[in-house]
């Protein structure tokens, strides 16, 4: 950081001899904020009626890479982050395997508040929900998305098949790699050794077309 200027020395001296004892400096806000105040507190689906907080996502907002879950569940209404239960326990080490942090990358969900038991968002919720989600991304401009899981899948990808069958192969989202894979969720109901090799290499894959867009 560079020294304050002469200038700014004598105006915070003069502040301080006229009382002023607390000054803050707020910065610009930067594009994800600007699509956090635009969501407000949003009435925008039926969702809203049962949640606790809003989870509109966590993470760097210069990601290289940005994981899309499916939606909130219990805890994750509760804290106001996503992926913070068992599944989170789980991409937390998918990430670090991949030699990221959770500090590193971004985590969203195609609809920020959570669907009663669990349930699959609905169509109209993804429909009033996924703007939003689409103008994180931009704002983000990551390098390469994973999608985890059918519902966050055939969101972003528009397409109705299977994760089972668009897993590991390379998509596109308005010019972003997206690499669906397995949801956290589904990886610790069916641990199979199949399922963990499955996953384990799409996030390599991931990993190394962040490294090398060519890759
Ligand atoms: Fe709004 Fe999305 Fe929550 Fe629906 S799920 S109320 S669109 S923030």
């Amino acid at each position: 950081m560079s020294e304050p200027t002469a200038d700014l020395r004598e105006w915070v001296a003069y502040l301080a001899e006229s009382g002023v004892q607390e000054l803050r400096i707020e910065g610009k806000p930067g594009p994800l904020d600007v699509v956090r105040e635009e969501l407000g507190e949003c009435t925008r689906c039926k969702l809203h009626d049962g949640r606790t907080k809003i989870v509109f996502g966590v993470g760097n907002p210069q990601a290289d890479l940005m994981f899309i879950g499916e939606g909130p569940g219990a805890e994750e209404d509760r804290r106001g982050e996503p992926f913070v239960g068992r599944a989170g326990k789980k991409l937390d080490e998918m990430i670090q395997a991949i030699g990221l942090s959770r500090e590193q990358v971004y985590i969203a969900n195609i609809v920020k508040c959570r669907p009663p038991n669990n349930r699959d968002p609905e169509r109209d919720e993804i429909e009033a929900c996924s703007p939003f989600l689409k103008k994180q991304i931009a704002a983000i401009a990551p390098r390469v998305i994973v999608t985890l899981g059918g519902p966050a899948t055939k969101t972003i990808l528009e397409t109705k098949v299977g994760i089972t069958r668009l897993r590991g192969e390379w998509a596109e989202f308005e010019g972003i790699p997206v690499m669906p894979t397995f949801h956290p969720a589904y990886l610790l109901r069916a641990y199979t050794k199949e399922n963990r090799m499955s996953v384990w290499s799409d996030l390599k894959t991931a990993r190394a077309r962040i490294d090398d867009p060519e890759a």
